[in-house]
Order: C-alpha cells, then structure tokens, then sequence
C-alpha cells in the first residue's frame, strides 16, 4: 500500500483529480470482484493490494464481490478459498457480495430495457449470430428479429426465465449499434439460456446475465465509485457506460471503469482456467501444491502474507504489461524470512564425520541463538556427541585454498560448537567417501571463552548429531515451467513446458528440537535455505518444503543492471 512516501500511480491520479474536482471523499468505494472459477493467484494479489491498498488510503470501503454469473464453472469450494486467501493477506472487506444477489434486480432492469426499445429477444443460432457481427473494418447485419414488438419480447423473455426454452434458442440482445466501429457495441448478449443449477441461486433461475450487463450495474448497486479491471477491458469501457445511462439516476454516484495491466509473472501461468488444467490432468496434486502460483500454493510452500504484499507493491501498476521475473517474488520472501523465522540445523545431503578423539557414548548441549536478526527470539540447546553429519558438498580429499569446507587436514568450526580437523575418510568399492574421521579441539567450543574458542577458523558448516537426528521428508521445489512465459508459445500448449525436476523428494537429517514443530512453522536450515512444515506432516514423519533457497540470485541481477 503506499503510505505516502512514494509518487501516486496513475490510478492514485485517477482518483486525486476526482476529488480535486469535487467528488466527495467520503463517497469514495472500491471492489475486488473474481469469478469464483478457481483459486487466486499471483497475478490476482495485485489487484487485490491495489483495490484494498486505495481503501486503506482513503479511508474507503471495499467490497469483495463475486461475480458468479456462469453456473457452468463457479463452485462453493472456489468461493470459501478466496475468502479465506484475501483474509490471509490481511484484508477485510466491508460486504460479501455476489452478482446473483441482483439477478432479480438486473431481470427487472433488463424488462425496463425491452420496454424502452433498449433490448430484443434474438432466436438465430449462435453461427447465424457470428457471421452477422461483421468485422472491424465491416459493420455488422440486423438480426432478422431485431425489430421484434415490445410486447412479443416481453412475452418471449418472460418465457426464457420460466424455462419454456432449451439453451441456445433464445438470447435477450441490447439494441445498440451494429455500425459501432466497437464489435462489443454490435448488440451484445445480455442474457443466455442455462439449465444448470447455480451454486448459490441453484435452480431458481435458468437465465443468466452476461459479464457486461452485469459487472457495471452491480459496480451501481453497490456504489462503487471506481471500478478498476485489467487491460482486456479497455474495449469494454463503453458497453459499462452504455448498460450504466439505461438505468442511472443522477442523485447517485456514478462507476467510473479504468484499466490497468494485467501482471504475469516468469516460469509461471496466471490464468485460473489453465491452472484448472494443472489440478485436473494431475500435473499438481491441487490447487495448493506448493509448486502452484496460486495463493494457497503460495502459503503451504511459506510464503507470508507480507512478502506478497511487498511484492505486489514493488512491481506497483502498470499501464502496459510485462513480465516479472519470479526472483523479485523470492527475493521478497526471502527478505521476510530472513527477519522472522529461527535458524536450525537441517543436513539434506548427509556423510558421517566421526570424531575419534570424543568419548564414545558421551553428549553435550551447546547453546546456540534462534535468529541473531532477532535478539528478541532467544536460543535453544543443541546435542553434539561423536558422530554427526554434515553435507556431502562440504567435504573434499583435497581442495585449493579457496574451498573453506573440511579437507584432509583441514579445520572448520562446527556451528555452535568446536573446531574439527579432518584426519583420513574411508571409501567403499566404487571410491565413495563413505566416512570422515577427524579429532576435535576440546577447547574450541564455541562462546566458551577460551584463547582457544576465540581461535579463527575460515570455514563454518553445519552439523547434526547423528545419535539425535531427526530423519525427515524434505520437498525440494523448482520452477514448474521450464519456459519463461510457457503460454505464449502460438504452436504449443503450455503443459509441453512442464519442468520434468520441479519436485525432488529426499530424506534429511534435522536436530530434535524439530519435532514439536507444527503444520506452516517455518525455519531457515542454517547456509541452505528457507523450509516449511508441509501440511502432511505429521509427529512421526516430519515433511518439510523448501520455500526458497538462500541464494539470492534477484540481488545479483539488479547488481549488474
Ligand atoms: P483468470 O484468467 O485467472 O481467471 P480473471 O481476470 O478472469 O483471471 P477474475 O476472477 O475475473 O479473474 O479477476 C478478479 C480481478 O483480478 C479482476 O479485476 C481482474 O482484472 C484481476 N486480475 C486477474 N488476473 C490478474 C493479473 N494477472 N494481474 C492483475 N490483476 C489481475
Ligand atoms: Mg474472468
């Protein structure tokens, strides 16, 4: 949201010249209006923080509106998930409102048309409909039912909403222009025959409105003062002002439509309806796998409300539209992570170090901070006994000088606890290390305060004690699409980009004091990267999701610019 320390957008300017001539703040409203068809996603979080960021701002109310006119697709499932996603963010929405609340109200409308010479009922075919419509260049031709008496729309309409008709033999059509150089102008549909019983309504109608008449008129009933929508709307603009003079009474504000550009967002696709795709040919496990860009994707992965917001607001909006590099939202949640969340210990990709000069048996629990971003979050004993792992990565026979990780005969400081030396490593038949043997320095233990635990060494790893390991499920996430914008390809579908690695299933090694943690807990793996606790999860079987790695390959690009 801006708070005032940053220059308006264009939307911004929209609204402070409004008010500059005249429009009373107080009459200020706003709406965030999906079609429950899907989950929300990414490129929805945009407007979702710019319709409630404006509300914040000017002390507006906004309203989350469904605009459920097509029974064919809409579902309760869709419209609980997107309450539950906008809350998530930290928005609260003045009403729930759905546009088939007003469908008796837009019926009425509808007949106050068909009086008025405004509407006509067409009986062609949806073909015989097309080929009239003519093309940019051409005006289109009269429907042969355009000059249809009053009386016998009014009739033949009344019918369509008892149900006389099956679908298709009738549509209600607006008696606009068929000259318009505006194709949307050519009579729109405003109402289509459906036998499909509606998730909220269910069969209580059997007509329904069309997109156009109904968006702009439930913008009017609810008093909605700016109507922001997406690009592909631009055209659109005039039927919302054409539908808006067949019912506008002066006394009240009147929707003001303005566009902005839809976001799409790299390695990824923001379309409910191919993200539909995904969940049913079973590419994904559902609409919340964390490989998905939809919001509950998004938050079982360990996204947090706030890196989502700080993203949408550092892209702003935008007149034309682009593509944004998934980095940016990484680097975002990485950057909130990084304040929040404790550091543990997690070794994904585990080889025993034993250290021989340890007592057998032996243990101790060396205390380490939580988070040092953090002074507030305290800290935590950790086991250390004679075997542990560490990353394989971690360990080479040999290296130059500016490998800092364990070599023969090299030092490192174990995280939190002493300086090891590795002394020899043994390897099974095929030459893999199987293990390292090293001594320690039993004064080096850190924070002890020893010469010695002062001693500087260039290398820190992390570690776990193998006796106190937690073996866990870790989910390691890639990018889902190998292509950047996998559904612009003209020739290709977009499942054809699916990245074959986007989902990588391994056991690490986590310390114990893990296994109190609870479904969405998140934590950094100390020098690897942020996970999560999946939802699968349980006391047994921890399942972790890795949110992003600690790399921060964002800043490096922006480095170079
Ligand atoms: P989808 O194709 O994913 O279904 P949509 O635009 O049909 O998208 P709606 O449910 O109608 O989805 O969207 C609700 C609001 O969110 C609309 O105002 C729409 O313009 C906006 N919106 C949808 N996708 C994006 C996006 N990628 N970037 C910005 N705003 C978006
Ligand atoms: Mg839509």
């Amino acid at each position: 949201m801006n708070d005032g320390s940053k220059p308006l957008n264009f939307i911004e300017h929209i609204i402070e010249e409004d008010l500059a001539k005249g429009f009373p703040k107080e009459d200020l409203r706003f709406r965030f209006p999906p079609e429950p068809n899907g989950y929300l996603h990414i490129g929805h979080a945009s407007s979702i923080c710019l319709n409630f960021g404006l509300g914040l701002r000017y002390g507006a109310p906004v309203n989350l509106r469904f605009d459920d006119t097509n029974p064919a697709k809409e579902e309760q499932e869709y419209v609980d998930a997107i309450k539950k996603d906008v809350a998530w963010l930290g928005f609260e929405w003045n009403h729930e409102c759905f546009a088939s609340d007003y469908f008796q109200k837009l019926y009425d409308w509808a007949v106050t048309l068909i009086k008025n010479g405004k509407a006509y009922v067409d009986s062609q075919s949806s073909e015989a409909m097309a080929v009239q419509k003519g093309t940019p260049t051409a005006p289109g031709i009269a429907s042969p039912y355009r000059e249809r008496s009053v009386q016998e729309n009014l009739d033949l309409f009344e019918r369509m909403k008892k149900g006389e008709f099956k679908e298709g033999e009738h549509v209600l059509r607006a008696k606009i222009d068929m000259g318009s150089s505006n194709m949307l102008m050519r009579d729109p549909i405003m109402y289509r025959i459906l036998h499909k019983a509606h998730h909220r309504t269910n069969t209580d109608w059997c007509i329904y409105p069309m997109y156009d008449w109904t968006h702009g008129e439930s913008d009017y009933l609810e008093q909605v003062s700016h109507s922001f929508c997406t690009l592909e709307f631009a055209m659109h603009r005039e039927l919302y002002d054409w539908f808006l003079d067949q019912v506008y009474d002066t006394e009240k504000t009147r929707p003001k439509q303005r566009e902005f550009a839809r976001r799409n967002l790299s390695h990824t696709i923001v379309s409910k309806r191919k993200l539909l795709r995904l969940v049913e040919e079973g590419v994904v496990t559902g609409w919340d796998d964390p490989r998905m860009p939809t919001i509950s994707g998004l938050r079982r992965r360990g996204y947090t409300p706030e890196s989502i917001r700080n993203f949408a607001d550092t892209i702003g909006i935008a007149k034309r539209e682009n593509l944004i590099d998934v980095s940016l939202l990484e680097f975002h949640v990485r950057e909130h992570l990084n304040k929040i969340v404790p550091r543990v210990m997690g070794v994904l990709d585990p080889i025993k170090v034993v250290i021989t000069n340890y007592p057998e048996g032996q243990e101790e629990w060396l205390e380490i901070e939580n988070n040092p971003e953090d002074p507030e979050s305290g800290s935590r004993q950790l086991p250390f006994s004679r075997e542990i792992y560490i990353e394989k990565a971690d360990f080479k026979e040999e290296a130059n000088k500016k490998f800092f990780r364990l070599k023969l005969g090299g030092e490192v400081r174990l995280k939190a606890g002493y300086i090891i030396k590795a002394e020899s490593c043994t390897k099974d038949t095929d030459g893999n290390i199987t293990e390292i043997q090293c001594t320690y320095d039993p004064k080096s233990k850190s924070g002890s305060g020893t010469e010695e635990s002062l001693r500087k060494v260039k290398g820190t790893l992390h570690w776990v004690s193998v006796q106190h390991a937690l073996a866990a499920e870790v989910r390691l996430y890639d990018r889902l699409f190998t292509d950047e914008s996998p559904d612009t390809h003209k020739d290709k579908d977009f499942l054809e980009f699916i990245n074959p690695n986007s989902l990588e299933v391994i056991t690490g090694y986590v310390e114990p004091s893990l296994k109190e943690s609870k479904i969405e807990d998140r934590f950094q793996f100390q020098r690897i990267g942020y996970f999560n606790i999946d939802k699968d999860s349980t006391p047994e079987k921890l399942i972790f999701n890795r949110t992003v790695g600690l790399r921060d390959s964002w800043a490096k690009i922006e480095e170079k610019k």
